[in-house]
């Protein structure tokens, strides 16, 4: 059992490590707090003493962090809770009915536990990215490799990247992408389009790009800041 405790005003946890002999590895964790790995027989005042000498710098990582992931990943799913869905901040709200429904800036959905909360908003997630990206990809159905045709596709929550595009060139693309704005749905799905010509990030890649999105870069800046979506799966 890992031990959790406040070192001033900063949490900790610390996970006592038969294997470790000396040293003590120090980490931020994203749910927004320190991870000590300590020798099994660490005296909790040198944990004590070693946290408050990094105090300084271990307050700015976890307000990074918090920053990062504020409204995001690790929810509770209790009402009153806000979910993103294309970069628009709803109000999660529970309701007796068993359906879920989004009304101006606020989605309903049927009261349960966190997990069953949970369930719910990712099955409505799942069903806004079905025609959200459809739709983004029909906006590039011009483009003339594609020669009117659309290649094979699916989405799924993914961990670690945005989208793919296989050898056989079917795109998939990662269901949290409905949760940014429109633009970055965009720049993915064009990305992913664009390794249908070219399957590489060589410069005629990046050119072929520019081509259909003179602001890609910025786009792709924006898309970084949003990784801390992906703690969520
Ligand atoms: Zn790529």
């Amino acid at each position: 059992m890992n031990e959790r405790f406040l070192i001033d005003d900063i949490p900790v946890e610390l996970r006592r490590n038969k294997r470790r002999r000396t040293r003590i590895a120090m980490d931020i964790d994203p749910a927004g707090h320190v991870v000590l790995d300590v020798p099994q027989r660490t005296a909790l005042c040198d944990v004590q003493a070693l946290v408050r000498e990094h105090g300084r710098w271990l307050r700015y990582r976890l307000n990074r962090v918090r920053e990062e992931t504020a409204h995001l990943g690790r929810m509770g799913y209790e009402s009153g809770e806000v979910v993103l869905y294309l970069g628009e901040p709803l109000t999660l709200e529970h309701h007796a009915g068993d359906d879920v429904r989004l009304k101006g800036l606020v989605l309903r959905v049927p009261s349960g536990d966190s997990a069953c909360t949970r369930k719910h908003v990712r099955t409505w997630y799942r069903q806004q990215a079905g025609s959200v990206f459809e739709a983004v990809l029909a906006s590039y159905r011009h483009l003339p490799w594609l020669e009117g045709r659309l290649p094979p596709w699916r989405h799924r929550f993914m961990k670690s990247q945005w989208g793919s595009c296989s050898s056989k060139g079917a795109i998939s693309l990662n269901t949290h992408l409905v949760r940014t704005p429109r633009r970055l749905i965009e720049y993915v799905t064009l990305h992913e389009l664009c390794h249908l010509r070219h399957h590489n990030h060589s410069r005629r890649f990046h050119a072929l790009m520019s081509t259909h999105m003179p602001d890609c870069a910025v786009r792709s800046k924006e898309l970084g800041r949003c990784m801390s979506l992906l703690l969520d799966e």
